[in-house]
């Protein structure tokens, strides 16, 4: 089936038009400064990219020029919106409503809605850039993919906070996690490396997404019982500019003397800090490596800080499974940074990690441990896209 991937930011929508059977991309694009003036950028494979200044005041402008760049003669890949087959949309926060994908009708809409409070910056995006398409395409078949959805299997004593109990009954409060998506890709793509996919019983997964946020997620038996994120995405281990966990006593200390409010409180915690705050040079790993190798301590400091970390949840996910059959490194860090991979895996032999350095620096290697390592290490692009569209395929047949 032919499906149009949506993921509606507040500002921004990605789409993505692909065949769910082969994983063909026919064409992708964004729009970007919606309600500011508006731009769309439209790559179609093999020709030349499109950039075009239009007015976006809200995401229904969006979405009508999506169409209109997909169905034009000379920019297009359809001739017709009938050759949409459907609609699946990127949802933040499922929130305990949500365990696997679904058809988005006006239940859906109003769970959705009702998980605003746990996403109250992306769920209403993600709710616009489906208002939208309803508009614009009247009866198609949409579906919604929660970025929790995959880490509801989590028993209690991973999901549970140790404050009153009644927070989490009457309120919600729990781990979530996200990059479920990619991490059921992933948990999948191991289960193939391993030659496990039929028998998934007793196989333990460490994925690793590592990117600009970044989540690990503890996966046995191909389902998760454990993950670094938690009732928000800040939670976990410092990733690009956010801080992941911190001792609650910052923030009162901090906001004693700098007179913050908690929502600037959470602006440091979210936009200031990770490896962007430790190393006040940048949150892109690339200009980190180039800095720490030009002599920048800072730099150097956050990448260690940024391994080190990764490392500990490793090794803690490795406790909480009783071993480990493979780790795997996938988004932007994790499938590009040779180097961060090498300083996270080396230092783990005692639990049977054996790093391959030259396969580890070769790309496109996907099994990067040595012949003998007893856990398997691979690297392995993401494709939540790909999910996304075999999903709305599978839920609209
Ligand atoms: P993502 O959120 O998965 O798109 O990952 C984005 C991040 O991946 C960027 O901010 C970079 O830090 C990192 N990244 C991308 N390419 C490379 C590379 N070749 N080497 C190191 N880091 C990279």
């Amino acid at each position: 089936m032919k499906i149009l991937i949506i993921n509606a930011g507040s500002s921004s929508l990605k789409y993505q038009f692909m065949d769910s059977d082969t994983g063909d991309v026919y064409a992708k694009g964004l729009c970007e400064r919606i309600g500011i003036d508006g731009r769309l950028t439209h790559k179609v494979p093999g020709r030349e990219n499109v950039c075009r200044d239009i007015p976006m005041p809200t995401h229904n402008e969006a979405i009508t020029a999506v169409l209109e760049v997909m169905l034009d003669p000379v920019t297009g890949v359809i001739s017709s919106t009938d050759e949409i087959d459907a609609v699946g949309h990127r949802v933040l926060h499922g929130g305990a409503e949500f365990s696997e994908s679904c058809v988005i009708t006006d239940e859906c809409i109003a769970a959705i809605e009702r998980c605003i409070p746990f996403g109250p910056l992306h769920n209403p995006a993600n709710l616009m850039g489906i208002r939208a398409c309803m508009e614009a395409m009247p009866g198609k078949k949409q579906v919604a993919v929660f970025d929790t959805a995959f880490h509801m299997t989590m028993p209690p004593r991973a999901y549970i906070y140790a404050i009153p109990y009644e927070y989490y009954e009457k309120d919600g409060v729990r781990r979530y996690g996200f990059h479920g998506t990619s991490h059921r890709y992933i948990a999948g793509q191991a289960l193939r490396a391993l030659g496990r996919e039929n028998n998934p019983e007793g196989t333990k997964v460490i994925s690793c997404h590592l990117g600009n946020g970044s989540s690990l997620a503890a996966i046995v038996d191909g389902k998760v019982i454990d993950t670094s994120m938690g009732l928000g995405p800040l939670a976990g281990f410092p990733m690009g500019t956010r801080s992941g966990d911190v001792d609650p006593t910052i923030l009162e200390y901090l906001m004693g003397i700098y007179g913050w409010d908690i929502k600037t409180m959470l602006n440091v915690l979210n936009k200031k800090s990770g490896v962007l705050g430790i190393s006040g040079v940048s949150s892109d790993f690339r200009d980190l490596t180039a800095a720490a190798e030009s002599g920048n301590e800072r730099a150097a400091l956050a990448l260690e800080k940024f391994a080190y970390e990764v490392k500990k949840y490793i090794g803690s996910y490795a406790a909480a499974m009783g071993g480990v059959d493979a780790i795997v490194f996938t988004a932007g860090v994790g499938e590009n940074d040779a180097a961060m991979r090498m300083r996270i895996a080396s230092g783990l032999e005692y639990m049977g990690v054996k790093m391959d350095a030259e396969r580890n620096a070769t790309r496109g290697v996907e099994e990067i441990s040595a012949e003998d390592s007893k856990v398997k290490v691979f690297v392995i692009p993401t494709n939540e896209e790909l999910m996304i569209a075999m999903d709305t395929a599978e839920l609209c047949k």
